[in-house]
């Protein structure tokens, strides 16, 4: 197999930024490296630096895209592709396989589905194109966008493939025809295996998040499905980290890749404030409404993703008294150029803009920037928030971000090598305070403007009457000032969420339940809820404890049930009636570098008892009670560490094998009375190896789907 051929964008010398096949990039280098070498290095850095110098404007049309899909995309108010888009659309084009680093919120699901869906015709009902994704939200996502990007192409049909859902509906779909197939490793396996999945026609794969994959042990699962595919096709892999097995999978599966990394040279030492808040709890509209209340402010501009974004915002915004405009390149030169004086003479305080029409916009009075959609790149973060902070002045950023988009958030901060803050959400009683005092500078700035003399002579006379104190006519004349909406919040209404920081999401506290969850394959199977002294803190993954479970007590992973993972602990649901030495070997067991501590879980902290086994405990052990709370997988939030685990099938690889000692409680026992075939085994013996994987120890393997 042949080296990667690396493809990058950077900011050349011009200070554009430039896309280059890998000669082109060795050109440019030299090109670049001559250039420098007559030039002032100081100037080049402060070129590069410079949050002015944006890239050149490309347009969809020119990538290659089929009319349909340049249609949806139009209609979707998507103005130019991302910098992903941008590079990877045209080697999607051109038939090679692809590698993508990139990650969720960069718009790497069109970067993939604009070209697939311009190869696809709707007549031909076979399945063209296979997209495997870690998490059934993602597949559901990925689905519904290929659905909108597809929306004039006729007869196109997409299934989402993913566990904990009726297999009926998914199998019907498929006998359906769909051209295209989204789906979670387990189910795409389990049908495939029914022969429910015919690959033959298969023509493109797309292997998305492949080191969340690999984070949640998926690995062996997608090699399977990968080698089950015909051999004449081509690959996409998309990974926001390259660890080395993902580089692994790619050596072995794709022939010949592009590699695009969108690599970005862009530092700041910027004067502006910046600040993040994480999206939950309360709308985008609500939130920004709120913190606009109470940050003094000369002139904002908010950042939107799409023209239908930017008009909608400005409309809600408007509707809430505020004077705002939209900005995209719908709207005529003409009538930007007018907004743009608007905000510059102060007539218009408010610009809601996609990142193509703002493109140059220079106004010194404005104060604040909010990135209301997180922007695909820490590039762009730079060009956005460069808007304010001009001219000596000092400005203020306020970045909104998704809990599904911490990563971008992270690699902002890399990148800028700066920190960014968590904003502190105003309450009803700071906007009050804020509302009071604008009440009391408006009353005195019209005092100071004069021109009140007929007004005091109505006055005068109503108080002339001795019934009418001064404080009621003038609170009087305040609510009629108010036209009837109430000048203050009502303080003693509750507050929705408002979460600072991503920690604050886990700061409730919450004891799970005692009770077990069923088995989905054995529902009527007795199961008991246990409790492992692993959780979060020690970076423990569900894998890992279904692979220590599985290995240590040789117990097949369908009998497995739902973990959850807190802070300081963790809880697996096992079949009922685990004899004594299982119980021991699991409690010595050890996970992230610590004792397992198997214990039935009773939803209170753990009693010593005298002549029970009773394991070491960490010397910094707290009691479950003071957990910070439980971290469940959320939909759409695709680091989440924990699943509901729902084991589907014996692995391919023979999950009987390995040396054993022989402890078997699977004979019939009191209380034990599933039919020998529903019988969980759970044996003692040392860890065993029942997998090829890609260098992990066999502890952190997880072998099933959803
Ligand atoms: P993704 O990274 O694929 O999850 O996309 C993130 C978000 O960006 C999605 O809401 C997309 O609809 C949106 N998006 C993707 N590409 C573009 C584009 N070129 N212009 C505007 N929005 C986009």
């Amino acid at each position: 197999m042949s080296d990667f051929k690396e493809t990058e964008m950077g900011v050349g010398t011009d200070g554009l930024l430039q896309t280059t096949g890998a000669e082109e990039s060795k050109l440019l280098q030299e090109i670049q490296d001559s250039a420098e070498a007559v030039s002032q290095p100081e100037q080049d850095l402060a070129e590069s630096d410079n949050p002015d110098s944006e890239r050149p404007l490309v347009s969809f049309a020119s990538l290659g895209l089929s009319e349909p899909v340049l249609q949806a995309v139009s209609d979707l108010g998507f103005e130019s592709p991302t910098p992903i888009q941008e590079r990877a659309i045209p080697l999607v084009l051109s038939g090679c396989d692809l590698i993508g680093q990139a990650q969720t919120g960069t718009g790497k699901t069109a970067a993939f589905a604009l070209p697939i869906l311009s190869r696809i015709d709707g007549a031909d009902r076979s399945l063209k194109a296979l997209v495997l994704e870690p998490t059934r939200e993602l597949a559901l996502q990925v689905s519904e966008s290929f659905q909108s990007f597809a929306r004039h192409i006729d007869d196109f049909r997409v299934a989402p493939i993913y566990g904990g859902a009726s297999y009926e509906n998914q199998i019907r779909s498929l006998r359906h025809g769909a051209q295209v197939v989204v789906g979670t490793p387990g189910r795409l396996i389990d049908l495939i295996e029914r022969g429910k999945l015919n690959l033959s026609a298969v023509s493109f794969v797309v292997l998305d998040e492949a080191d969340e994959m690999l984070r949640m042990g998926f690995i062996e699962d997608v090699n399977w499905i990968l080698g089950k595919l015909p051999q004449q096709r081509q690959t996409a892999l998309f990974s926001a980290t390259m660890p080395e097995a993902i580089r692994s999978i790619a050596h072995q599966h794709l022939v010949s890749p592009e590699e695009v990394r969108i690599e970005s040279r862009t530092t700041t030492a910027t004067t502006v404030h910046q600040r993040y808040w994480v999206v939950s709890g309360v709308h985008k509209i609500d939130a920004m409404t709120r913190i606009l209340e109470v940050e003094p402010y000369d002139a904002v501009l908010v950042f939107v993703r799409t023209k239908t974004d930017a008009e909608d915002v400005a409309t809600k915004l408007s509707g809430r008294g505020l004077a705002c405009a939209a900005l995209h390149g719908d709207i005529p030169q003409r009538q930007r150029e007018k907004i743009i004086e608007r905000l510059k003479n102060g007539s218009l305080d408010i610009i809601i803009a996609t990142d193509v029409a703002a493109r140059g916009l220079d106004v010194d009075r404005i104060t604040h920037v909010f990135n209301y959609d997180i922007p695909y790149d820490a590039e762009s973060y730079v060009h956005r928030i460069g808007r304010t902070g001009r001219a000596g002045r000092t400005g203020e950023a306020i970045l909104f971000v998704s809990p599904r988009e911490r990563r971008a958030l992270k690699q902002i901060e890399r990148i800028t090598r700066q920190r960014i803050e968590p904003l502190r959400m105003p309450t009803a009683a700071d906007v009050n305070k804020r509302r009071l005092e604008n009440f009391r500078n408006q009353i005195m700035e019209t005092i100071e403007a004069g021109g009140l003399e007929e007004y005091v002579e109505v006055v005068s006379d109503l108080l002339s009457d001795d019934s009418l104190e001064p404080e009621t006519l003038a609170a009087a004349l305040a609510k009629m000032a108010q036209r009837g909406s109430s000048l203050l919040l009502d303080e003693s209404a509750p507050e929705p969420s408002l979460h600072q920081g991503f920690d604050d999401r886990r700061r409730e506290r919450r004891m799970p339940s005692a009770e077990p969850a069923p088995l989905r394959d054995f529902p009527d199977m007795k199961m008991v809820r246990y409790r492992l002294a692993v959780g979060r803190r020690d970076g423990v993954k569900p894998g890992q404890i279904v692979g220590a479970i599985a290995n240590e007590a040789n117990m097949e992973s369908k009998y497995i049930g739902e973990i959850c993972i807190f802070d300081t602990f963790s809880t697996v649901d096992l079949p009922a009636g685990m004899p004594p030495e299982v119980q021991h070997i699991l409690a010595v067991a050890r996970v992230c570098g610590r004792n397992l501590e198997l214990r039935e879980y009773t939803a209170e902290p753990p009693r010593r008892q005298r002549g029970e086994y009773q394991p070491l405990r960490a010397p910094d052990f707290a009691p479950d009670a003071n957990d910070e709370g439980e971290y469940r997988h959320e939909p759409g939030d695709v680091n989440g560490n924990s699943v509901d685990y729902h084991p589907r099938r014996q692995n391919q690889f023979g999950s009987k094998g390995g040396a054993r000692r022989g402890i078997d409680f699977s004979a019939p026992r009191r209380g034990y009375d599933e039919p020998k075939s529903r019988r969980p085994h759970f044996r003692s013996g040392p860890a065993v190896a029942t997998r090829r994987s890609f260098g992990a120890p066999a502890s952190i393997r997880r072998r099933d789907g959803f």
